[in-house]
């Protein structure tokens, strides 16, 4: 028996992030979206440990190029969900050591979150922004992932997500995607932040 991916409940209702997600907005996208990746890594799974079984080929090419995809867009949406929180809780400037690298790094909070909305608005087509530390340079930066999977930089854990797949905001937005952007901010769990940055700062492989 192969152990699966499971979509995980969200740490708060689905109404919990409006007027910033709508609740069918972040309803669909949890239920619909995110559940697709995970159906899609557990056939692939399933798929090749039957062939393994029986003994017969399939096309390797493509299969791990579909893993990769599949499991990329999980485990983005596992951090994106979490690092989120009700605009009456989170939300505003961070603290903690985050907010110290962000000064570092960027000067200021102000223009960290106009690259990071930069980041975020260009991004072509289907993709995130992602903020990831640098440990050899001390620094943070901030990346642009194409699709889930594409841009990336090896073992960097993302630390704070933005998904700006249309299927993240066109219900609420339409193409305005600045405007969701913008209301991002106003539910950034800062906590999730910090607490995957002593984790990366902690990590020692
Ligand atoms: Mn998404």
């Amino acid at each position: 028996m192969v152990k699966l991916y499971e979509l995980p409940e969200l740490p708060y209702s689905y109404d919990a992030l409006e007027p910033h997600i709508s609740k069918e907005q972040l309803q669909i996208h949890h239920d619909k979206h995110h559940q697709a990746y995970v159906d899609a890594a557990n056939g692939i799974l399933k798929m090749m440990a039957e062939a393994r079984d029986k003994g017969t080929d399939f096309d390797i090419k493509a299969k791990a190029k579909e893993l990769s995809f599949n499991v990329s867009g999980h485990q983005l949406h596992k951090l994106f969900w979490n690092n989120m929180g009700p605009a009456s809780e989170y939300g505003g400037e961070p603290t903690g050591k985050i907010a110290e690298y962000i000064d570092k790094t960027f000067g200021s909070f102000e223009r960290f979150k106009k690259e990071f909305s930069q980041t975020a608005i260009t991004t072509e087509g289907s993709g995130w922004a992602v903020l990831v530390m640098c440990k050899n340079t001390d620094r943070l930066f901030i990346l642009q992932y194409e699709k889930h999977n594409v841009n990336l930089v090896p073992r960097w854990t993302p630390l704070l997500v933005l998904d700006v797949w249309e299927h993240a905001y066109y219900l609420d937005y339409k193409n305005v995607r600045p405007d969701f952007v913008e209301a991002f901010w106003n539910i950034i769990n800062w906590d999730e932040v910090n607490k995957r940055l002593e984790g990366w700062l902690n990590c020692k492989i």
